[in-house]
């Protein structure tokens, strides 16, 4: 896993020794800096460590050309979406409008998948599906959540097997809070996750830790 740093003076600066004359040693970056090969050992570690050097031994120091982006993008081609998914809240394709509302309160979530009898996905639910269905004089009790739902081809999905960053480009590109995470059988697909714009902030929080 690259690590996302925010490299401070000294490390910017024999940074820049390396990379206008690497390979060089370690004691000769110190002679530059006027400082004791020990006191530069945690800075050369961290920046080593973290993606901008790399140390050959009795060569020295060499600058690997990636720049804090690269890292950045690096790192976040390592996010996927088995290892950041939440539960996901799924209703019955014959529930009425009433019970999902209720559902959704007690469960706490902005959107729901709805599912057939075979448990494989035909709909999506969001709280705005919900409200407008509301909206009016509609008995909601014998309203089925299948009449207001988003359905089935229009539904944007993704795998566990995807790249957190890609689900995000899908999210801002549809405009929508959440994807259900599906595994494709032959009948359909069955919902196994989801991952919502929570999911995501979260993650892109942990990157941001771990470089401290
Ligand atoms: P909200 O309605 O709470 O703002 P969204 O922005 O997620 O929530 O939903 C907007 C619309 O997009 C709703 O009609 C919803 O059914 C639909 N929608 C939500 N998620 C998806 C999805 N993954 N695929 C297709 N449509 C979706």
């Amino acid at each position: 896993m690259v690590i996302i740093i925010q490299l401070n003076k000294r490390q910017e600066q024999i940074l820049q020794i390396v990379k206008e004359n690497g390979p060089i040693t370690g004691e000769h970056i110190a002679d530059r800096l006027n400082l004791t090969r020990a006191t530069l050992r945690p800075d050369l570690a961290i920046l080593t460590m973290a993606g901008f050097l790399d140390a050959r031994p009795r060569v020295g120091y060499f600058y690997t050309g990636r720049s804090g982006t690269q890292l950045l993008t690096d790192s976040l081609n390592h996010l996927y979406v088995r290892d950041h998914q939440s539960i996901p809240v799924v209703v019955d394709e014959g529930i009425s409008v009433y019970d999902a509302i209720v559902m959704m309160f007690l469960e706490d979530v902005g959107t729901m998948f709805v599912v057939d009898k075979h448990a494989l996905l035909v709909g999506v639910l969001s709280r705005k599906d919900l409200l407008r269905a509301s909206i009016g004089k509609q008995e909601l009790n014998s309203i089925p959540v299948n009449i207001i739902m988003t359905r089935m081809p229009n539904i944007t999905m993704c795998s566990k097997e995807d790249l957190l960053i890609d689900v995000a480009k899908k999210l801002i590109d549809k405009q929508i809070d959440s994807l259900p995470v599906v595994k494709d059988t032959e009948k359909g697909y069955e919902v196994i996750g989801r991952i919502t714009k929570t999911n995501i902030t979260k993650a892109f929080v942990a990157l941001a830790d771990e470089g401290y």
